[in-house]
């Protein structure tokens, strides 16, 4: 330990030196809360795994290792940034609207559309009206917005029935609502690019996973085939959930914003298995 300390005394670390590793830390930090449970966190595992490799073959001596490794991380860097494109996105998003941007740009909801759009969902159950509703949080969605219709109207229960009714010519795709608003319908959303293994699942979910995984949106989904309601946050879904949960879900700020205890209670209840199933089944037991 004292041979370490001798070692590393050089460096001498100054008040500044210590700034900037909390600066670091703390960007770090707030990366691998952006980016955990995604295909990013994966993936940087397996780099960081390599890294590892590397460093074993310096040390071992193992030529050849290194060399194809060093191949690696030149274009490696590269390709990153393109496999990790949706994820930096959402990481520069995330970043450029802060909370403190948010207080002037993003419109708030009131009680009163929280309560609208929960009394939708269950309408929709309840007539099988298949239905995938994006609520917007800290990162605008209006680039996938655009990729629809655009509305532009108060958010109404009636109007979300209206969108989704079979047959009509608005019914394919997600609405998105920012605020009060009902910003678009038609929308093509992201599909997640994990495998989701439970076959009831199809588009519609596998739609409403990847667009929370790409954003910080809440996106509740009416199953067209069973009624079930479905919950897609932070690139988990949480499947027959109640009126309440949704309540909580929709109204609640993010997650990784919430106060310990609620982030604790939300984290137990959640609990998810790893990333190949991240799906949380809250069907109560039948009686
Ligand atoms: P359900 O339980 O309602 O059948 P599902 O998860 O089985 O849903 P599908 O049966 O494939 O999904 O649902 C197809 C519908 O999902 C489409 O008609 C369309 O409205 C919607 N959908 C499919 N892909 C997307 C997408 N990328 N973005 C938004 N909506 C989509
Ligand atoms: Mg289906």
């Amino acid at each position: 330990m004292e041979i370490l300390f001798e070692r590393i005394s050089f460096l001498r670390p100054g008040f500044w030196d210590l700034v900037q590793i909390a600066v670091v830390a703390y960007i770090f930090y707030r990366l691998l809360l952006i980016w955990a449970g995604t295909r990013a966190l994966q993936m940087l595992l397996g780099l960081v795994s390599l890294f590892a490799v590397y460093a074993l073959a310096e040390v071992l001596q193992l030529e050849l290792i290194r060399y194809l490794l060093e191949f690696v991380f030149t274009y490696g860097a590269l390709a990153a940034i393109i496999v990790f494109q949706p994820e930096l996105r959402a990481a520069l998003t995330i970043i450029g609207q802060s909370r403190f941007w948010r207080h002037l740009a993003r419109p708030e909801q009131t009680s009163e559309t929280l309560q609208v759009l929960v009394h939708a969902a269950e309408v929709l159950s309840r007539k099988r009206i298949g239905a995938i509703i994006a609520s917007e949080r800290e990162v605008g969605l209006e680039e996938y917005a655009r990729r629809g219709l655009a509305v532009n109207a108060p958010v109404s229960a009636e109007l979300i029935e209206a969108i989704f009714t079979r047959y009509g010519p608005l019914h394919d795709g997600a609405v998105i609502v920012s605020g009060d608003e009902i910003l678009a319908a038609r929308c093509i959303l992201p599909l997640t690019q994990f495998p989701v293994t439970d076959r009831t699942l199809g588009t519609r979910h596998r739609a409403a996973i990847g667009l929370s995984e790409e954003t910080d949106a809440v996106v509740v989904v009416v199953s067209e085939e069973t009624g079930i309601i479905s919950l897609a946050q932070r690139g988990r879904l949480e499947r027959n959930v109640s009126a309440d949960r949704l309540r909580e879900a929709l109204g609640a700020r993010p997650a990784k914003r919430a106060p310990p205890a609620a982030a604790k209670a939300a984290s137990a209840a959640s609990s998810p298995p790893p990333a190949e199933l991240r799906l949380v089944d809250r069907r109560t037991p039948s009686p």
